[in-house]
Order: structure tokens, then sequence, then C-alpha cells
């Protein structure tokens, strides 16, 4: 099965009311764990490539790993999605690669750290819509900014500071015609989220609410939407790692936000700790091993738990099957 379109994901998972994980990838392990993931809960999967994961695999690297993924994987229907596109050039040289799906976010000026006004961001995205749709490509935008920096990517702070306006966010999706939009109600990337389990007034789940009603056709995104789990934490801590206490997003909030029309939940932090936590326990137990494999494999099969967990828990476990991938083409031909 050839890489398939996210919007078509995405409206499947608004049909049987259930949310996608999209979980970032900069190598040939993460490809496996998902994959294998998706193949043991028979899920269609996001898998996701930020440009410091593009720039880490030269591209091309990364590019044929995922067409070795949909060839071994025939039976799961696979987006490839660029994450935190920070122009219309960035996103023009992932459709031009093969994506299927950009996220242009907008929400930032190109540096990726600053702030930028409602005109740029309406003017960037659109570029991006035109340009994207005319190849059957999904786009994600991003009103509000979401907190904390990641890959150098982030307006930085808490996630409180540039929340989404939903009335802005219904005049964005008219003025740019987006397929999903990223909301910012109160997240933020990377693994210091909350210094105290977060709750329905932590995360502004009102917000997401008031945005759904406004635009129920709009599929929303959540990012930073790892849980941070503790016992992932103390593994690492447990072996000579030094995290210092943090919670995340609890998998109950995004189940609230699943049932509120959050259709893709960006996911990468609890994977990096899961995967670092597996090679400090082979290095820290076994020192005498050398083997990059020794450690990797556990690695991976760490990864492919957390994945398969959160397909369950997000409910797009058992959709596999369900949905016939339209090809690019066709789906250019519906957005026209
Ligand atoms: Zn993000």
């Amino acid at each position: 099965m050839p890489l398939v379109s996210m919007r078509q994901l995405l409206d499947e998972a608004a049909k049987g009311g259930y949310g996608v994980g999209a979980f970032n990838v900069n190598n040939m392990e993460q490809i496996q764990a998902i994959m294998e993931a998706a193949r043991e809960t028979e899920s269609p999967v996001i898998i996701q490539a930020s440009r410091g994961a593009r720039s880490y695999s030269q591209d091309r690297f990364l590019y044929h790993l995922m067409l070795a993924a949909t060839e071994l994987y025939p039976e799961i229907p696979t987006v490839l999605h660029l994450d935190h596109g920070n122009s219309p050039e960035t996103c023009q040289s992932a459709i031009d690669l093969g994506f299927t799906s950009v996220m242009m976010d907008g929400s930032l000026l190109a540096d990726g750290k600053t702030p930028s006004s409602y005109e740029y961001n309406v003017d960037v995205t659109r570029k991006v819509v035109a340009a994207a749709h005319a190849k059957g490509v999904t786009v994600e935008a991003e009103i509000g900014c979401l907190g904390g920096i990641e890959d150098g990517h982030g307006a930085g702070g808490s996630g409180m500071e540039h929340l989404t306006d939903p009335t802005q966010a219904e005049q964005f999706v008219k003025d740019t015609n987006c397929d999903a939009l990223a909301i910012a109600i109160g997240t933020s990337h990377g693994a210091y989220k909350f210094t105290r389990k977060p709750d329905g007034e932590v995360l502004k789940m009102d917000v997401l609410i008031d945005i759904h009603k406004r635009i129920p056709t709009t599929h929303l995104v959540m990012h930073g939407s790892s849980s941070v789990p503790k016992d992932l934490q103390d593994i690492i801590n447990q072996y000579g790692g030094s995290l210092k206490p943090t919670w995340g997003v609890p998998v109950e909030e995004i189940q609230i936000g699943i049932k509120n029309g959050v259709r893709k939940i960006n996911v990468d932090t609890d994977n990096r700790l899961a995967m670092t936590g597996a090679i400090r326990k082979v290095l820290m137990e076994t020192p005498e091993k050398f083997d990059p494999r020794d450690y990797m494999k556990p690695a991976r099969e760490a990864m492919k738990k957390v994945v398969a967990q959160r397909m369950v828990q997000f409910g797009q476990a058992g959709k596999a099957k369900s949905i016939t991938p339209i090809p690019l083409p066709e789906i250019a031909k519906l957005y026209a």
C-alpha cells in the first residue's frame, strides 16, 4: 500500500469517533517500532518527521525507510507527515519528496521561535494549502502557540502565554481552508510540561470544546501530548539518569479531547524516554556488551510497547482494515 492521505485517515477517525497518534521518527528502529505496534494492534498510523529529523536523516534515508515500511507492512494505512514546517519552502520540499501531509506552522515566524501576526499566518498557510491540495497532500496549520521548545522549535514558556482564541480559530479556517488545526490549550513540547498532575483547569479543555463547536468539520490536533509516565522516568533514573520530577498530559484528558474533535495526537517524548531507559538498563546491567544491537533491540521493543498502548488508548486499534486508501491524485480532484 502506498503512503496515504492524512485527510482521509482523519475523516475516517471523525466518522468512527477515535483519534490517531502521530509519532515522531529519526531512524530505522523508531519506524520499525511504530510499524510493529501498528501491525500488532491493526492500526492506521501517522509517522511524522520534524525539520530536525529530516536533517538528521539527510531526508532521503528517512523517505526510503518509509518506503520500506509500506512494502513490509502493506496492510497498514500509513501517513508520512512533516511536523512543524517553518515556511512554505520547507513544506514544498516535503511535498516534492513524497510526504503525504505537511504542517505549516505559521503561528511562529520562519525562525521557529517568534510568534507571528494573524495575517502572516494566514498568508503562509494559504500558500501551502494551494500547493499541497493540488497534489492531494493534507495541510495541518496552527493557531495560538504551544509552549516549550523542542529541536530548536517553539515559542518557549509554559504554554499558557498564547492560548488559541476560538473566534480567531473559526476565522482562520475560513481564511485558509486547512484540513487540520493544531490548537494551544496549555500543552507544551518536551518532557517538562507540568510541575504537578494537570487537571481540566490546567489544560484548557473548555477552550477546546468551544473551538470544536465552532469548526466541527476541522480535525483538531493536540501537540505536546506525551503523558511522560512515571514508570518510564523511573527506569531512566534507576539506571544512572537524572530527570527532574515532571508531569505530562494524562491519557484521560486526551480521551476527553478525542470526544471533542481531536483526531491527531502528537507523541514523541514518551517514546524517547522508553528507548533511553531500555538502553541505560542494558548498559548498566551488562557493561561488557558493545554490540549496538544488544541495546537497540530492547530500545525498539520498549518504544513499540508505548506506541501500541497509545494506539489502543486513542481508539485507532483495529481500524486499519476499514480504510481503503484513495490515491492522492483522486484526493486532489476532491479538493478541486
Ligand atoms: Zn508540535
